[in-house]
């Protein structure tokens, strides 16, 4: 079956009967509830704007992680939560949870003392049930720079070494999705939920396909909201967001060679640099943003803030604007509080049900969106007194061995036409920016991803069997896509 008629297919089955629940929002935490909803045997559609991973999901930094700087704020409970998720991930999903060790340097006079670090890696460790993904230590200065020479070591004291993992987070949404469709949910991209009505206790939904422009009707039990940053714009909805900007950049790691992630602080502020197979991410900013969603963007003074950030940590490494390969832009969608500076607003989540049939799942982290998906899909069969398996997604694997796939790592695969064959086939490719930004991560980790869209262009074309304008139209869409409105950085990538 090619793509267009496994799309219909699923466009179909969301119009016959009615679901037992529509999620809205392709993003981790709607990707976790189909996937929950599906296994314990609901039937469940899914329908996403844009493409899968689009929001927030595709632009986080990456971590499984219980927040060591939660810790500090004395979140206690909030970290054990993750923490514990973050195991879980790592036995359900090993492909997408690398253990990563953190050195987080302290220094005389500034940030973290050596004892509260020394402490709050121990508290860390046994938050995780005691057995976290590897022991912390203590490294004195000697040890911290023969590990990272190019580390400040001015008034250096040492560093604790920890361990979270590193996922690769518009991976996690697809596989997830993958296995919500094993287990029969109609998942759908391109396809944007406008309204609903509820009557007789059910919910009429009109969905607007973006490709075609088609309006579909569907019938519903019930309906999710986890739309993310969205989640307040969309009728029904009863969710207050204060949305807050993060940035990353992507550097070669020759010019910052990290065997470890490397903590680096501003203040209470944690920023990191992240090693990403022969890259380093470096992220992030944490800025009140109110602009269009869809419009979010790296600006220079993101730029100017990282490298700054980061040079006083690696003064030797000397980055500056022309070393950075990609950048990305994303929001988080935190439950509102008005007080507060952006990096003390809670990460926790909160899943409501303000209508009847009706839930606004917001909040949290990627790390939590499987809890959070238990939490919601056992409402919604509480409530609505359906009849279920009971929640197994803490233990079945994501993928079996023979699901998972060489093109679905934490490192990108290799630019070869099999893998492009693979993500049209397999997993819902509409568009050029589908494989570059997010089924492979190409644009992120290519030096050259401008002449690397060409060629995965071409390979589209002959298996997509696109109309000769249409390689042109798409290589535009993605440079806008990727870089619009206006790439900050000073060379092109072109
Ligand atoms: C800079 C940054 C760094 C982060 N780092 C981490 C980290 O390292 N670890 C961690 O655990 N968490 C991290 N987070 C948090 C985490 O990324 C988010 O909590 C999570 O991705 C939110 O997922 P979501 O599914 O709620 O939203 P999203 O991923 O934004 O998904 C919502 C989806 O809904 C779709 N949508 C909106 N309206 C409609 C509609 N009308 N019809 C159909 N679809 C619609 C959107 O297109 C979007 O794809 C980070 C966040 C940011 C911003």
């Amino acid at each position: 079956m090619n793509p267009a008629e496994t799309r219909n297919r699923s466009i179909n089955f969301l119009g016959e009967g009615t679901l037992d629940a529509l999620v809205i929002g392709g993003g981790i935490v709607g990707a976790g509830i189909a996937r929950d909803a599906a296994m314990r045997g609901l039937r469940v559609g899914l329908v996403e704007q844009h493409d899968f991973a689009y929001g927030t999901s595709g632009r986080s930094s990456r971590l499984l992680h219980g927040g060591l700087r939660y810790l500090a704020q004395g979140r206690l409970g909030l970290v054990r939560e993750s923490s514990i998720e973050k195991r879980v991930l790592h036995r359900i999903a090993p492909h997408l949870a690398e253990p990563l060790a953190f050195v987080f340097p302290s220094y005389q006079g500034a940030g973290w003392p050596p004892w509260q670090l020394r402490l709050g890696v121990k508290i860390y460790d046994l938050l995780c049930g005691g057995r976290n993904l590897g022991q912390s230590t203590w490294l004195p200065q000697p040890s911290v720079l023969k590990l990272i020479p190019q580390l400040e070591g001015n008034r250096l004291r040492g560093a604790s070494r920890y361990f979270d993992a590193l996922t690769n987070d518009a991976r996690l949404v697809l596989d997830t999705l993958r296995s919500a469709a094993r287990n029969n949910a109609g998942v759908i991209n391109y396809l944007k939920f406008r309204n609903a009505d509820y009557s007789g206790q059910i919910w009429t939904c009109e969905l607007e396909d973006q490709l075609t422009g088609q309006h579909h009707t569907i019938r519903t039990r019930a309906v999710v909201n986890a739309t993310g940053p969205w989640a307040q714009k969309l009728p029904h909805s009863h969710v207050q967001l204060r949305l807050t900007k993060g940035v990353h950049v992507v550097v070669d790691r020759r010019r910052l060679p990290v065997p470890d992630a490397v903590v680096m602080t501003e203040g209470a502020r944690i920023l990191f640099a992240i090693p990403w197979a022969e890259r380093v991410i470096v992220g992030t900013t944490d800025t009140d943003y109110d602009g269009p969603i869809e419009a979010v963007r790296t600006q220079r003074e993101d730029l100017t803030y990282l490298l700054r950030i980061t040079a006083k940590f690696f003064p030797a490494a000397a980055l500056t604007e022309a070393d950075i390969i990609s950048s990305w832009a994303g929001l988080r969608p935190l439950i509102a509080s008005p007080a507060g500076r952006p990096s003390e607003l809670s990460r926790a989540h909160q899943i409501r049900n303000p209508e009847p049939g009706w839930w606004d799942v917001a909040g949290g982290k990627l790390t939590t969106y499987r809890l959070m998906a238990q939490q919601a899909v056992d409402q919604i069969v509480t409530h609505l007194k359906l009849t279920a398996a009971p929640c197994h997604t803490a233990e079945e694997p994501l993928l079996t061995p023979e699901q998972c796939s060489e093109f679905s790592s934490i490192a990108p695969p290799a630019v070869a036409r099999e893998a492009v064959e693979h993500f049209c086939a397999q997993e819902w490719v509409v568009h050029l920016s589908d494989v570059m930004l997010r089924r492979a991560r190409w644009h992120y980790y290519c030096a050259d991803a401008s002449l690397k869209a060409e060629q995965v262009g071409q390979w589209m074309a002959r298996l997509l069997d696109w109309p000769p304008e249409r390689l042109q139209q798409e290589l535009a869409a993605y440079r806008e896509e990727a870089e619009w409105p206006a790439n900050p950085l000073p060379h092109s990538k072109s």
